[in-house]
C-alpha cells in the first residue's frame, strides 16, 4: 500500500497532510462502499475539525449522507459503525505529537477495514477515480450528539461492574487531553470507582503532557497516583484506544507486563493469542505455562486484525490479542482496541489483589528502544541493508516477517523502520537491562556506521 500504512494514514497537517488528500480519500472511500450514510469522527487534535469538514464533504459530493459523532474516542466511533452499520472515516493521528493528524477507515461491520479493502480505496484516490452526485443528489451531513453516552452505556454492559463497584477501588486517570477525556472520567465513575484527574480537558495542543502514553510523559500521573492513595493509574493516548497503568506504589508498570497479566487471566489450554513481532518475552512464557498458541504478525493494528478474523474463519478461540504498548484487543469484545475497556478489564483483576501482585511474575525482563532518525530514503536503505548484513552474522535466530528479529534465547533484538516517522527502531528485550542495551547498542551501532560510510 503506497497511502495508507499499518495504522492508516498519518503526517504533518500541511505538509504531508493536507484538507484536499482528506477530500480525495473522503471522495474515494464513498465511491467505493456501498452505502447511503456513512460516518465521521475525530480526536481532539486542532486540526481534527477541519479534516473532518474534508472528510464530509467529499462524501456527500459522491452522494453518501454523514452522521458526523464529533470528538469521541476511535472505539466509540467503530462501535457507532458497527452498531449502525454504516462505514466510516476517523480523523486521527492517535498518539503523535500535536503537529500531526491522520485518517483511519473503518468498515459497516464495525471493524477497521483490511488490507485487500484500503487497497481499493486507494487505487481510486490515486487514479481519481471518484463518483459524482447531482446537484439534487448531493448527500446531506446531521450531528450526532448522543455518541459518548452511547459508548459509555455500552462499556458498562460489557464489564464486570459488580466486582469492581465492591473493590471500592481509587482511579487516577490521564487521559492525556485526548478524546478519552470525554467518556473514560464518566466510565469508571459509573463503575463505583472514586476518580481523580490529570490532564483530563481535551486540548489538542497536549499542554500537560505528550500523547503517547509512555512512562516520560506520565510523571503527574504517577504523582497523582501517590497523592491520591489511588490502587491504579490508567493512561490513554490521543484518540483512546490505548491504555497502560502505574501501581499503587506510584511506579510505572510496563505495558508487555500488564498484557502478559491480562493474558494470563484470560488464557486456557488450546486458546490462541496473535502479537505482533516486537512481542515480548512474557507473554511467550505465559502462553507456555497455559498450553495457549502464540501467532506473530507483522506490527501495527491491521495486521494482527486480519489476523484474528482469519483464525476465527478457522474455529480458533481467541480471547486476547494485542501489543505491548497498551493496545490490546477482547475480540469476543469487539475487535478493536478499545482503552477504557482495557482499563476495566485490568480493575477486574486490581478488584482481588494491589497492581504490584499481578504484575509481580512479570517484571523479570527489561526493554531498551533506540530511535534512529534519517533525513533521505539512501539513508533509510543504507540502514536496512547494515541490519540484513547484521542479522545474517549474528549468532542468534532470525525472523523477518516484519524487519529483523533476532532470538538469542536469553533475549532477542527488532530493527525496523517505523510506519508513521522518518525513524528505524531497535528494539531489544532481556532479563538484565543491561543485557538488553548491549544487544540494542549492537545493532544500532552496526546502523549508525552504515549512516557513516
Ligand atoms: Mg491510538
Amino acid at each position: 500500500m503506497k497511502l495508507f500504512g499499518s495504522s492508516g494514514t498519518r503526517g504533518v497537517v500541511g505538509d504531508g497532510l493536507t484538507p484536499e488528500f482528506v477530500l480525495r480519500v473522503a471522495k474515494a472511500a464513498g465511491t467505493v462502499w456501498e452505502t447511503d450514510r456513512a460516518v465521521v469522527a475525530r480526536d481532539t487534535r486542532t486540526t481534527g475539525e477541519m479534516l473532518a469538514n474534508a472528510a464530509v464533504s467529499g462524501l456527500e459530493s459522491v452522494g453518501v449522507d454523514v452522521d458526523r459523532l464529533g470528538t469521541t474516542p476511535t472505539p466509540s466511533a467503530v462501535r457507532y459503525a458497527g452498531e449502525y452499520e454504516r462505514p466510516g472515516i476517523i480523523i486521527t493521528a492517535s498518539h503523535n505529537p500535536p503537529e500531526y493528524n491522520g485518517v483511519k477507515l473503518v468498515g459497516a461491520d464495525g471493524v477497521e477495514l483490511s488490507v485487500a479493502d484500503l487497497e481499493r480505496i486507494e487505487e481510486h484516490v490515486l487514479s481519481e477515480d471518484f463518483g459524482t452526485a447531482a446537484w439534487d443528489e448531493v448527500g446531506a451531513s446531521r450531528t450526532i450528539d448522543a455518541v459518548n453516552r452511547e459508548y459509555v452505556e455500552d462499556l458498562l454492559a460489557s464489564v464486570d461492574c459488580e466486582t469492581i463497584a465492591d473493590a471500592d477501588l481509587t482511579v487516577a486517570l490521564d487521559p492525556g487531553h485526548g478524546a478519552g477525556a470525554l467518556t473514560s472520567p464518566e466510565f469508571y465513575r459509573k463503575l463505583g470507582c472514586e476518580v481523580v484527574t490529570v490532564n483530563a480537558n481535551p486540548d489538542g495542543h497536549f499542554p500537560g503532557r505528550e500523547s503517547e502514553p509512555v512512562e516520560p510523559n506520565l510523571a503527574d500521573l504517577k504523582s497523582l497516583v501517590k497523592a491520591a492513595d489511588a490502587d491504579v493509574g490508567i493512561a490513554h493516548d490521543g484518540d483512546a484506544d490505548r491504555a497502560v497503568f502505574v501501581d499503587e506504589t506510584g511506579a510505572f508498570v510496563a505495558g508487555e507486563a500488564s498484557l502478559a497479566a491480562l493474558a494470563a487471566a484470560e488464557l486456557e489450554a488450546g486458546d490462541t493469542t496473535v502479537a505482533a513481532v516486537n512481542v515480548s518475552q512474557r507473554l511467550v512464557d505465559v502462553c507456555e505455562e497455559v498450553g495457549a498458541t502464540l501467532e506473530l504478525t507483522p506490527i501495527g493494528s491491521t495486521n494482527i486484525i486480519t489476523r484474528i478474523r482469519e483464525l476465527r474463519t478457522m474455529d480458533a478461540h481467541v480471547p486476547i490479542a494485542g501489543e505491548g504498548n497498551g493496545g490490546i484487543f477482547f475480540p469476543e469484545y469487539r475487535l478493536v482496541r478499545d482503552g477504557a475497556y482495557v482499563g476495566a478489564k485490568f480493575l477486574e483483576l486490581v478488584a482481588e489483589r494491589p497492581v504490584t501482585e499481578i504484575v509481580a511474575p512479570y517484571t523479570d525482563y527489561e526493554n531498551v528502544r533506540i530511535n534512529l532518525e534519517y533525513d533521505t530514503d539512501a539513508e533509510l536503505d543504507a540502514m536496512l541493508g547494515a541490519a540484513r548484513e547484521f542479522a545474517e552474522s549474528a549468532d542468534a535466530d532470525p525472523n523477518t516477517i516484519d524487519g529483523y528479529r533476532l532470538d538469542y534465547g536469553d533475549a532477542w533484538v527488532l530493527v525496523r523502520p517505523s510506519g508513521t516517522e522518518p525513524k528505524v527502531r531497535v528494539y531489544a528485550e532481556a532479563r538484565s537491562e543491561s543485557r538488553a542495551r548491549i544487544l540494542a547498542e549492537e545493532a544500532a551501532d552496526a546502523l549508525r556506521a552504515a549512516l557513516e560510510e
